[in-house]
């Protein structure tokens, strides 16, 4: 059979089922099962500790202790907002307990994208045993505001208190080589303000080498270690060595670079200090919602953060940073990934590796080749190593065209947000997806292609993506195809499978080929496979299936050998599990009280028309809110200066807001050298705790300041400038306004006149809003900055 199956290429179903081949298939399919639950298991969160844990180590117990004296009330405390004020006292008094001095850094700063604020950082400094030295101290960070939306539980008061309890550990064992210094920043919710106002004016900014930085995406899962900064070849070592419980990739490093969020990592990054940033994201509809609370918080995720932190802030503390050079070339990076959960693997990502990968790569392949050509008494057929090479192309365009349609099609109205109640059917359908598609694939292609040509075709595409990947596009993300395709190489040197032999051996050897770079390359992708969805919501999903299938097509020289029936019976059982897990998606209930839809209700005053409205943003409004209000789907803005969206609106009756609209005042104006130079002061008379100007980017502003800050031009390097170009209005606006208000100065290209808009806001509805507040179905919550009342006014400048 085996040398029937090297000479011509072929697997004739009946006649190979006899001896084994499908139970062989069975147990592929099995191991690849065991490998899902390692990888499952592998990033759980820790388990938590009591508060008996010994006093150097990290206790959820106790970090819990000190969580529900910061969230005493657990109310919304945004920055500007009476409650941040109190909750800014509380982290003072935690820091106090530690026996720390807590020293609060007041300060201006303002995000690139125009948001500014006053900003109290709390700062507090445990002594290193050698003396300090610029460029040496480690900053362990968390950020105590929050939305207006909730109280902020996860989002970041756990970062605090997980800091505030390391801090404790570090401080009850031997001191670290490095000072310490707890940065308890203000403001991140608005625009990363504390951590600016830190690295501008703190005098404690340049003894800073590294950062660990705390933060939340959600109120569940493992604390990953998600991104990077700075001299990451430094840092990624020494967490790596100390890490109890490591859950990392520099594939999500390198796909949050894509993404639209920041953390207070970013300001530090872009002065190219070293840093790792910690986040727990599952559970995600929660954030940002009133349901980020003590009760939902998983303490599991609240060790597994601490531990994490007071690993990688000892070992940084321990060690000393190399010197930052703000202008000189990125420092060299790394790449990395945890085994199960267990140790990190990793190497640096320096030209002369990369050089490395790719002749041991190419060797790979030559070897392959040679071995799989000459060996059992001849050549593979042309035919067989093309119908080989279709495989991969081939399983990845099926398992996106049937994704995409499923997505589209008959599960378009599963995901009406980017989470649902009740995901893991919709995972199913596409895990399930893929494998039916591998092993079809397999089936199709096993006759002309043979196991070898299968086994050929497919390495082929694992090395050629894995020197694309490694050597230029994405290194970060490259291991996951070189690491298995060396794996692959090595297997096939050792075994030199299709050299004939009896049955039993050739099957053996069979197996072998497959089976050992196909779960090393499970244990890699599985990992990172089953964090997409919480990572990127449902829109993923048929990216799931593509990888997925792309990785189940490895088993396709086992599938191949196969006997038909079992084939047919596997496919069939995938297909059957995709189809009633799709359906048990369309039936489940996409949103519950623990996984809301977001809906945040607006109370908005034009002031210069005179007219109130109350608006809803998105395409789906409850009956419930319609019964309150005559509520109208508007084609406009939601609000005037809003980009275009679907929004819902109903006329508002005016209501008492605690005083008149915003003012922009002018105070200069003078034209000199085609550019006119404006000198406004904005205020509030009804005491909003936010003031904003919008001006339309036909004006051209070429420079703004707000209360002598520099918004524009803005700090180079940062992802949020990039979206400047696109936006219609520029926007100004102060989040701590002051009742003597705030002053801007706008240079601007245009010297002709324009209608600007000035607004204020101020949190929740007015009084006459709360049947409308109580209307809001359980399934339904406020998120972000939360129910708002906006008061705006169209000013010609
Ligand atoms: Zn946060």
């Amino acid at each position: 059979m085996a040398d029937r199956l090297a000479e011509h290429g072929e697997v004739r179903g009946a006649e190979v089922e006899q001896r084994g081949t499908s139970w062989a298939l069975v147990a592929a399919l099995l191991l690849m099962a065991l490998a899902l639950l390692l990888a499952h298991r592998g990033r759980q969160p820790s388990v938590p500790r009591g508060a008996e844990t010994p006093a150097t180590e990290f206790s959820s117990a106790r970090a819990e202790q000190v969580l529900r004296g910061l969230a005493a009330e657990q109310l919304p405390h945004p920055i500007g907002s009476a409650a941040h004020a109190a909750a800014r006292r509380r982290v003072e008094q935690a820091v106090r307990a530690l026996g720390l001095e807590p020293k609060v850094e007041e300060g201006f700063a303002c995000h690139p994208l125009g948001s500014c604020g006053r900003v109290e950082n709390v700062v507090a400094r445990i002594p290193g045993s050698e003396p300090g030295r610029p460029g040496t101290a480690v900053l362990l960070s968390a950020h105590y505001d929050s939305v207006g939306a909730g109280p902020g539980v996860a989002d970041d008061l756990a970062g605090v208190a997980a800091a505030l309890e390391a801090a404790r550990a570090i401080k009850a064992g031997p001191a670290p080589r490095h000072a310490v210094l707890l940065l308890l920043d203000d403001g991140e919710e608005a625009g990363l303000l504390g951590a600016r106002a830190f690295i501008e004016h703190s005098p404690e900014a340049a003894e800073v080498g590294a950062d660990v930085n705390l933060e939340a995406r959600g109120t569940a899962g493992a604390s990953l270690m998600f991104e990077t900064s700075g001299a990451s070849a430094w840092a990624v070592p020494l967490f790596a060595r100390r890490a109890p419980h490591p859950v990392t990739s520099s594939v999500y490093s390198t796909l949050y670079d894509y993404l639209p969020n920041d953390t207070d990592l970013t300001v530090f990054k872009r002065r190219w200090m070293a840093g790792l940033n910690f986040a727990f994201i599952d559970n995600p509809a929660q954030y940002h919602t009133p349901l980020d609370n003590l009760t939902d918080l998983s303490r599991a995720s609240l060790q597994h953060q601490g531990e994490s932190a007071l690993a990688a802030v000892r070992a940084l503390a321990d060690s000393t940073p190399p010197a930052v050079a703000e202008s000189g070339p990125p420092p060299a990076r790394e790449i990395y990934f945890d085994l199960l959960g267990r140790v990190v693997l990793r190497w640096p990502d320096s030209a002369g590796l990369r050089v490395l990968e790719q002749l041991l790569l190419g060797a790979v392949l030559l070897l392959t080749l040679i071995l799989l050509v000459r060996r059992g008494g001849g050549r593979i057929r042309r035919a067989a190593f093309a119908s080989g090479l279709l495989a991969m192309p081939l399983a990845a365009a099926a398992a996106a065209l049937v994704g995409l349609g499923l997505f589209m099609g008959l599960l378009s109205g599963a995901f009406p947000a980017k989470w649902v109640a009740h995901p893991l059917a919709a995972n199913l359908v596409f895990w399930a997806v893929a494998l039916a598609v591998a092993l079809g694939t397999a089936a199709l292609l096993g006759q002309r292609a043979g196991t070898r040509g299968l086994w050929l075709g497919v390495w082929v595409w694992w090395v050629l993506l894995g020197l694309a990947l490694s050597g230029f596009l994405a290194p970060g993300i490259g291991y996951l195809f070189l690491v298995p395709a060396i794996a692959a190489g090595l297997v096939t040197g050792l075994v030199r499978p299709w050299r004939g032999g009896d049955e039993r051996s050739a099957l053996g050897h069979l197996f072998a080929v497959t089976m050992v770079p196909a779960l090393v390359a499970a244990l890699l992708w599985f990992p990172i496979l089953l964090g997409l969805y919480t990572g990127l919501g449902g829109g993923a999903l048929w990216l799931v299936g593509v990888l997925a299938a792309v990785l189940f097509l490895t088993l396709a020289p086992v599938a191949a050998a196969a006997g038909r029936l079992a084939r047919r019976v596997l496919i069939t059982a995938a297909a059957a599990v995709a189809l009633a897990a799709t359906v048990a998606a369309i039936l489940s209930p996409p949103f519950s009280a623990s996984c809301p839809r977001p809906l945040p209700i607006v109370y908005h005053l034009d002031d210069t028309a005179g007219q109130a409205r109350w608006v809803v943003r998105g395409e789906w409004l409850p009956a419930e809110l319609r019964n309150v209000a005559p509520f109208n789907a508007t084609a406009g803005p939601a609000l005037p200066w809003s980009s275009p969206g679907p929004a819902f609106a109903a006329p508002a009756p005016p209501l008492p807001l605690g005083g008149p609209g915003p003012q922009l005042a002018l105070v200069q104006d003078g034209v000199r050298g085609g550019k006119r130079t404006v000198r406004l002061r904005l205020t509030s008379p009804r005491a909003a705790a936010a003031g904003m100007v919008y001006i339309p980017a036909a004006a051209h502003v070429e420079a703004a300041r707000v209360n002598g800050y520099q918004v524009i031009p803005g700090a180079a390097g940062e992802r949020a400038t990039r979206f400047f170009a696109a936006l219609q209005w520029i926007y100004l606006a102060d989040v701590t306004l002051p009742a003597e208000g705030c002053e801007i100065e706008v240079v601007l290209g245009e010297v002709k006149p324009f209608d600007w808009y000035v607004a204020d806001r101020t949190r929740g509805l007015p009084a006459g809003g709360d049947a409308l507040v109580r209307a809001r179905p359980a399934a339904a919550t406020t998120i972000h900055e939360g129910d708002v009342t906006v008061v705006s006014r169209r000013v010609r400048i």
